[in-house]
């Protein structure tokens, strides 16, 4: 590997982390004049949004982003469809309902759907920040479990520990599916220059200029932009040195990070009736219970989507339990012609992911200003940018997208540029 140089190498500013976030802030760099050196610790850009080809290129799925959320005001709608992406509405498909290995009742489907009704108004709390387990509770047994499979199935986190103000605080709008979020973030910043395989394993703020370590040398910057998921941040694999002060560990005590997790099933076409598969949600009294996700675009393939600890228990396990554990669900749904159908599977394990350590950003009760916290600069050299601190766009690549800009103009600002 050649050793990143000092200064020379890219001047001022240090970028870490390729994703949505690093990305536009070194975008915004560049049009500023800016110079910059954005290191990422994996071999590719995109970080999250990233559209995996492991079952063969013609069963490719998005294994992290695959809506524009919010799309009326989110960057990127404008700029799918000047890249004529494959777009389409996320239309509230008609939906399968299996408990326990049998289709839901009448009854079983019409419960399901009562304990959604008045859910948006119970997890807009009127006083304190309670989790929205708690802020459900007051709708009854179905709004607590529509409020668990809310949480568990769109924020990969078990209820109890989601602050229902910050959920509150969430954008809204129409999302748009996209084929390929992925390779739609990667060709968009296809041409910054970028040190790929090169994870910054230490800050050293202590002096007049910052010292970002990496694994291919030392790096003395004017300032640096943090863009690493913060399961990363929480689990130390960057240093600070000094440590970093009491606001800034406070505001990432509050943060954690969710499980939302994928399993993607090749299948035989041959083997299937297509017309029998229509997107369907398995819950199970012991396990989780999983969304499938049927031909996404066409393509031969049951997308298996799951969250909290039992989807963490699934990633500790390995892909091939993973896979194991989706196919059987698969096979409740479909019948037992399923099993043969299924070709290979794809664990898009983010909770076992070094470089993610989970899936998006969670705040805990109690803590509904940590996103907000952790945008304060430390020193007036490091600042720390990402979805978790999008506020109302967290969560997400066009959140994560505008905060990196956010970053890069208060760097800016901050060296008088
Ligand atoms: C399963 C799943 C589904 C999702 N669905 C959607 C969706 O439908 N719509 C949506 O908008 N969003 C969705 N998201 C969220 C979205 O993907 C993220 O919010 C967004 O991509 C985060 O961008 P980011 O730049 O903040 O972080 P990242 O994309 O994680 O970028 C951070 C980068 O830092 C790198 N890095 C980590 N450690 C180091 C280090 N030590 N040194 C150097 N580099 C390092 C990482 O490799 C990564 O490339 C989903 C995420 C997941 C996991």
């Amino acid at each position: 590997m050649p050793a990143l140089r000092g200064r020379a190498g890219g001047g001022p500013v240090v970028v870490v982390g390729a994703g949505a976030a690093g990305l536009a802030a070194a975008a915004l760099l560049r049009a500023a004049g800016q110079s910059f050196t954005l290191v990422e610790a994996r071999d590719r850009i995109g970080g999250r949004a990233f559209t995996d080809r492991a079952l063969g290129a013609a069963f490719r799925f998005d294994a992290g982003a695959e809506y524009i959320h919010w799309a009326e005001r989110n960057p990127w709608a404008p700029i799918a469809r000047a890249a004529q992406a494959h777009v389409a509405r996320e239309d509230g498909w008609a939906r399968k309902l299996v408990i326990d290995g049998r289709p839901a009742s009448a009854d079983e489907m019409t419960q399901r759907r009562a304990g959604f009704s008045g859910l948006d108004a119970l997890l807009a709390p009127k006083d304190g920040d309670p989790s929205l387990a708690e802020a459900a509770r007051a709708g009854g047994p179905d709004a607590a479990a529509a409020a668990a499979g809310l949480s568990r199935l769109s924020l990969g986190e078990d209820p109890e520990r989601v602050s229902a103000v910050d959920y509150d605080r969430l954008w809204s709008g129409s999302d748009l599916w996209i084929d390929g979020y992925g390779d739609l973030v990667a060709r968009h910043f296809a041409d910054l220059p970028v040190s790929l395989g090169c994870p910054v394993r230490g800050i050293d703020w202590s002096g007049p200029e910052v010292r970002v370590e990496t694994a291919r040398g030392t790096i003395a910057a004017a300032a640096v932009v943090v863009t690493v998921p913060v399961g990363v941040l929480r689990a130390g694999a960057v240093t600070f040195t000094p440590d970093l002060p009491d606001a800034a560990r406070t505001a990432l005590g509050g943060l954690s990070m969710g499980a939302y997790t994928k399993i993607g099933l090749r299948l035989d076409p041959a083997r299937l009736d297509a017309a029998a598969l229509g997107d369907a949600v398995s819950a199970a009294t012991a396990g989780p219970t999983i969304y499938f996700e049927m031909q996404p675009f066409g393509r031969s393939l049951a997308v298996a989507n799951l969250g909290g600890d039992l989807a963490r228990d699934l990633c500790r396990a390995g892909e091939a339990a993973a896979v194991a554990l989706a196919t059987e669900r698969l096979i409740a749904i479909l019948g037992g012609e399923a099993r043969s159908a299924v070709q290979a599977g794809r664990l898009a394990g983010w909770w076992t992911d070094p470089h993610a350590r989970g899936s998006y950003s969670i705040v805990a009760p109690g803590h509904a200003e940590a996103r907000e916290r952790l945008r304060e600069p430390v020193g007036g050299r490091v600042f720390f940018a990402g979805e978790a601190m999008a506020g109302g766009g967290a969560m997400t690549v066009g959140g994560a997208t505008l905060d990196g800009e956010r970053a890069a103009r208060a760097v800016l600002k901050a060296l008088g540029t």
